[in-house]
């Protein structure tokens, strides 16, 4: 019992942080909405959390910018994606899809994590980020996690730290 408080005492320090840090500030777009920390579904930031105790970081001392683009061809032009990609990370920023089409293609979380995810490698190589995250997101028919796992050692941590380029 006591574990499990200790737990859940240090998950809502580190959540807290998150929001924190993810609260943001400056619209980068005219029309886009900036995300507020209570659209952040819980099992986001559980799985974000699990993802830096098992890889031993910590997140970026640098808040990312979570915005929503009001509709798909706003999307579009701002960030130059196909539809079939959801959210965009780069900079700092993380560009979303209107988060009711994300929903009703059910892939509002997973879309919100992956570039989440981007945010706290943004040191990483990019050459091995999309592969790092698809393989830690379990999606392993992506090719990109082919590329990853010819290099990856099994060490998550050392990994990152030795193809960490800021
Ligand atoms: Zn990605």
């Amino acid at each position: 019992m006591e574990n499990i408080l200790k737990s859940l005492h240090t998950f809502t320090i580190c959540t807290t942080r998150i929001l924190t840090l993810s609260l943001i500030l400056i619209p980068l777009l005219l029309n886009s909405q900036i995300l507020f920390e209570k659209q952040i579904p819980d099992t986001v930031l559980i799985k974000l959390d699990e993802f830096l105790s098992e890889a031993s970081i910590t997140i970026p001392k640098r808040s990312v910018a979570i915005f929503e683009s009001r509709s798909l061809q706003e999307f579009n032009k701002v960030t130059g994606m196909p539809y079939s990609v959801g959210g965009v990370y780069f900079d700092f920023k993380i560009i979303l899809q209107p988060i009711n089409i994300l929903k009703k293609k059910g892939v509002y979380e997973k879309v919100l994590l992956h570039e989440l995810l981007h945010w706290v490698l943004y040191g990483l190589d990019e050459k091995y980020q999309e592969g790092l995250i698809y393989w830690w997101l379990e999606e392993y028919d992506r090719k990109e996690v082919e590329d990853f796992l010819n290099v990856f050692d099994g060490n998550l941590h050392n990994f990152i730290i030795s193809h960490w380029n800021e």
